[in-house]
């Protein structure tokens, strides 16, 4: 039992989840340290599809087991791995399973992984980016799992694992870190992996919106670079922002290394997923920052798998949010 929320309603929640994301962590790393080093280069996405499903299995597994009647809303579901062409796939996700929980079988895991199959609002569901940044994944950089629960339409409890991701930004990888928020908690920091000790993050107390560092996607198919080039012009923003894979950026703006992520829409047409934002929102929040969308209305976690009403994620230390709201305001985007 950790101390951090020992009393609290949630702490059998809280517990499931983070050894559940870390139990995933050990997968993913496991099936990373396999990579070979030409894969890029042959294009080869195998090793994130089987980190993904595998993760996904150990995940809704772990949740099925504790909490029976709750709903996942997860990223993948099986139907293509119970296809006769993807049993070498199939075997090596269970392979990789099966080191963490021996004599697992296919069959289990791709029930398992089905568990995550959910897509619509519940008053009381899960939801699960099994590995969010799979290009992060396979460059080696910036993955993260995010797992959160969603009570009433609010997040209520959130675990971002982030295995690549060091103690500070420029310094290298250690063992990973974890980040842990209940609402009304905090939001805390341990070493993804082994028992140390959790300490308290906080955004960036920095007042001056010429000062802001912020980080964006590193695909720019993902979020405009452009526009967010524009917005730092605007604002007189000298640093050049810092790109990462997955949700390793919320926990970025909430530990203070960034002031602000800026995700900003490519088109009118694609919605945002929950599992993309659920615990990197409570993670910011919980840690004294703010998310908005870019019209600055709240997320909208009760209508399904998507933000079917929002537009984009601005994620800040608070401070400035109004500045960069201001600015985006009086540019024309999509
Ligand atoms: P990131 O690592 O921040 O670039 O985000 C990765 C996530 O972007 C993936 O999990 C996808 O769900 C999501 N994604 C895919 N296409 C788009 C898009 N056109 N705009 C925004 N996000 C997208
Ligand atoms: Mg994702």
């Amino acid at each position: 039992m950790n101390r951090l929320w020992n009393d609290h309603p949630l702490a059998r929640e809280m517990n499931l989840a983070t050894a559940a994301v870390s139990q995933a962590g050990l997968l993913c790393r496991s099936v990373q340290a396999e990579i070979d080093p030409g894969a890029l280069a042959k294009q080869d996405r195998s090793p994130v599809t089987v980190a993904d499903f595998g993760s996904q299995a150990l995940i809704c597994r772990a949740i099925r087991e504790a909490f029976p009647d709750d709903p996942i809303i997860g990223e993948e579901n099986a139907a293509v791995l119970r296809e006769r062409a993807q049993e070498e796939m199939l075997g090596r996700i269970v392979s990789h399973v099966g080191k963490l929980l021996p004599g697992s079988s296919a069959d289990q895991v791709c029930d398992w992984i089905d568990l995550g199959g959910a897509n619509e609002y519940s008053p009381r569901f899960w939801t699960l980016d099994p590995i969010d940044g799979t290009k992060g994944f396979l460059r080696g950089g910036q993955y993260a799992i995010a797992l959160a629960l969603i009570i009433e339409g609010k997040v209520a409890a959130a675990v971002l694992g982030c295995p690549n991701l060091g103690p500070t930004l420029d310094a290298d990888r250690g063992p990973g870190s974890l980040f842990t928020a209940i609402k009304g908690q905090g939001t805390w920091e341990s070493p993804l992996l082994g028992d140390g000790t959790p300490v308290s993050v906080s955004v960036s107390p920095q007042t001056d919106p010429s000062l802001i560092r912020f980080c964006e996607s590193v695909e720019a198919a993902h979020s405009s670079h452009g526009d967010a080039a524009h917005i730092a012009e605007r604002l007189k923003i000298q640093a050049p922002p810092a790109r990462l894979d997955s949700q390793a950026k919320y926990a970025v703006v909430a530990r203070g290394e960034a002031e602000a992520y800026l995700r900003l829409p490519r088109d009118q047409v694609y919605r945002e997923k929950i599992w993309d934002h659920a615990a990197g929102l409570l993670v910011v929040t919980e840690a004294g920052g703010r998310v908005t969308d870019i019209n600055g209305r709240d997320l909208d976690f009760s209508l399904g798998y998507q933000l079917d009403k929002n537009r984009g994620v601005v994620a800040t230390n608070t401070t400035v949010h109004e500045d960069v709201l201001r600015v985006i305001r009086d540019l024309d985007l999509p």
